[in-house]
């Protein structure tokens, strides 16, 4: 599904990422941990194709497609979606407006997602103008559900939200990966940054990675990951160049 060969990206002429290799095959939802800073937020960015974040050298690979050195909206027309740590308000483009715009099937009613996501009363504002920190994600969610992305990143999805929204917020990330026993057809994969963990409690993960200043220091299994930094600190991932 992607792959990531010795990328290395630079934001201006500042390095932030020193060769990293990735692969995920479909139906697997990787997660990625971190100290603040390492660039964990950069290599999602990175692979979405956003402009500031510069391959220097190496390939993303989606797909078997080279993507390298395509723009966004290719990207996401193969099937990437992204929802960043901070969404961006855009002013004067309203929420049902933007859900159409988006939505690759017109034909599809998108009324159920709209109200799984309680978005119901949104829909004439616009996208995340004075918006409280659960309503940003759950609108990006309800977005992500709209383009219905087949490999899909996100950017520590819990940070901001109040306890009432985290159970809507993991329920509905497990149903867009469809990572969850329930799901007879796990076919979308996804690659998710988290601090907390909590969101290992609504998926079934498969790799953990730990990004160490640039670079990937630890692999394995995602909940013997963050038991090791949490019991032991990141410093401790920087001895584990092998599997945990
Ligand atoms: P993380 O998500 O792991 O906290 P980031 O990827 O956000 O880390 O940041 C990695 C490094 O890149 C940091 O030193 C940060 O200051 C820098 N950086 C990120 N975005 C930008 C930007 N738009 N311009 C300049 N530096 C940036
Ligand atoms: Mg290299
Ligand atoms: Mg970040």
């Amino acid at each position: 599904m992607l792959e990531l060969q010795d990328l290395h990206v630079a934001i201006g002429d500042r390095e932030i990422l020193h060769g990293i290799n990735l692969h995920i095959e479909q139906g697997e939802t990787h997660v990625l941990m971190g100290p603040n800073g390492s660039g964990k937020s950069t290599l999602l960015m990175a692979i979405m194709g956003f402009d500031a974040y510069k391959v220097t050298s190496g390939k993303i690979i989606m797909n078997g497609v080279d993507v390298t050195d395509k723009p966004v909206h290719e990207r996401a027309r193969l099937g990437m979606g992204i929802m960043f740590q901070r969404p961006p308000t855009i002013s004067g483009l309203k929420l049902g407006k933007m859900l159409n715009v988006i939505n690759p099937d017109k034909d599809r009613d998108i009324q159920p997602a709209i109200t799984r996501m309680n978005m119901v009363d949104f829909l004439e504002r616009d996208i995340n103008q004075g918006f409280s920190g659960g309503e940003i994600k759950r609108s990006e969610i309800l977005q992500m559900m709209v383009q219905d992305p087949s490999f899909i990143m996100l950017d520590e999805p819990e940070s901001g939200v109040d306890l009432e929204n985290i159970h809507l917020m993991g329920e509905s990330i497990a149903f867009l990966l469809q990572k969850h026993q329930r799901f007879a057809n796990r076919k979308n994969s996804g690659l998710v940054i988290t601090h907390t963990g909590y969101i290992m409690d609504y998926l079934d993960v498969d790799k953990g990675h730990v990004m160490i200043n640039g670079e990937f220091k630890c692999h394995g299994n995602p909940r013997d990951i963050l038991k090791l930094i949490k019991e032991k600190g990141y410093n401790e991932c920087l001895r584990c160049d092998k599997i945990v």
